[in-house]
């Protein structure tokens, strides 16, 4: 159990620093879904050796990629990117469309999923709904890779993306009493409230998810912003610019009001004259952002600042998500013949 007392344990001592408190969310950082796919490939890596093949960022962010990169991963976007080769290719927690997993059986990739079981859910959602006879309508941010891979999942004109309420007005060519919705699993949960309040006044007979696709760690994660926001002189989000869901909690904490609000990847980032008047100051992490740059940035404010530090916890997490399966130590241990490993492929003269 983390404790304020053992945070400043590993922060510099104060000598003649102004005071600063420190407000730490609980829970920051990694989800289930992250930690999944970061082990997937670390696992694939022991089981079958570097290079293991990664199509697009495993998470979304850069400390992560670079750490895997120099364990021997290779990130692409595309699968026409990977040579022909009998190493594994991992799709990223985000998803992928259908064309993704064909194309790699067509080419007799050894593919291993990492899409976040929450991300799929919401994909068998989407294909109950389309072998239903029902139309879907996706809530999201256009070009993300979730989205891509949600749109994939069905036929183009099966299903439309709305990124606004507007959106919602303008859709065309839909049949109003035979229509679904399913949103991104990281969206900010105030905005995902007003895009279906604009959906179901426009089309009343709207069939949604019975509890919303915005998963457990997106919602536990701006609770707690939203918590600590209004106290603060300042909120430091901790993740990279592409990450969905760290640039929501961003926007959180300015919407419930404070006045200055910054995603950063590394203590390198943060631009330290802003925060030189605060008396207090808000830290979290997005769901894909290690622990370990919390601590490094937690240091860089006890290097110029003498902190007292609060742990504001708004929800407990267990989340667990087992490994894919080809990866899990009993099916491997239990298996001399799987495609790609050391006895498959005959590497290592075995
Ligand atoms: S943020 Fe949510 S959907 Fe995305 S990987 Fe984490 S648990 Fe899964």
């Amino acid at each position: 159990m983390e404790d304020a007392a053992s945070i400043l344990e590993s922060v510099a001592p104060a000598e003649n620093k102004p005071k600063l408190r420190i407000f730490l969310c609980a829970p920051r950082g990694f989800c289930a879904g992250v930690v999944r796919a970061i082990d997937a490939v670390e696992q694939a890596l022991r089981i079958y050796g570097a290079p293991v093949y990664v199509r697009h960022e495993i998470v979304h962010n850069k400390y992560v990629v670079e750490g895997l990169k120099a364990k021997g991963a290779v990130f692409v976007e595309e699968l026409d990117e990977i040579p022909d080769t009998t190493k594994p290719v991992i799709f990223s927690a985000h998803g992928v469309p259908k064309s993704v997993p064909a194309e790699a059986e067509a080419r007799h990739i050894f593919a291993l999923d990492a899409t976040c079981p929450l991300v799929t859910k919401v994909h068998r959602e989407a294909e109950l709904h389309y072998k239903r006879g029902r139309q879907v309508v996706l809530v999201g941010h256009a070009g993300h890779p979730e989205v891509v891979g949600t749109l994939g999942q069905l036929p183009k004109g099966s299903i439309h993306l709305v990124q606004t309420p507007e959106d919602v007005e303008k859709l065309e060519n839909v049949n109003e009493d035979n229509l679904a919705y399913v949103t991104q699993t990281t969206l900010s949960i105030d905005d995902t409230r007003s895009m279906v309040d604009a959906l179901t006044r426009r089309f009343p007979n709207i069939i949604g998810p019975h509890k919303e696709d915005i998963c457990y760690a997106t919602t536990n994660r701006q609770e707690a912003v939203k918590r600590i926001s209004p106290i603060v002189d300042a909120m430091i989000v901790v993740g990279s610019s592409n990450s969905s869901n760290s640039q929501r909690l961003k926007e959180v904490a300015e919407r419930s009001g404070c006045k200055l609000a910054r995603l950063v990847l590394r203590a390198e980032d943060v631009d330290w004259e802003l925060f030189k008047n605060a008396s207090s100051v808000g830290i979290t992490a997005g769901a894909s952002a290690p622990e370990v740059l919390v601590e490094e940035i937690m240091d860089a404010f006890a290097q110029r600042f003498e902190l007292d530090v609060e742990i504001v916890s708004t929800a407990d997490e267990s989340v667990f998500f087992p490994l894919p399966r080809q990866l899990r130590p009993s099916i491997v241990s239990d298996s001399t013949d799987l495609p790609g490993s050391e006895e498959h492929i005959g590497v290592h003269g075995k």
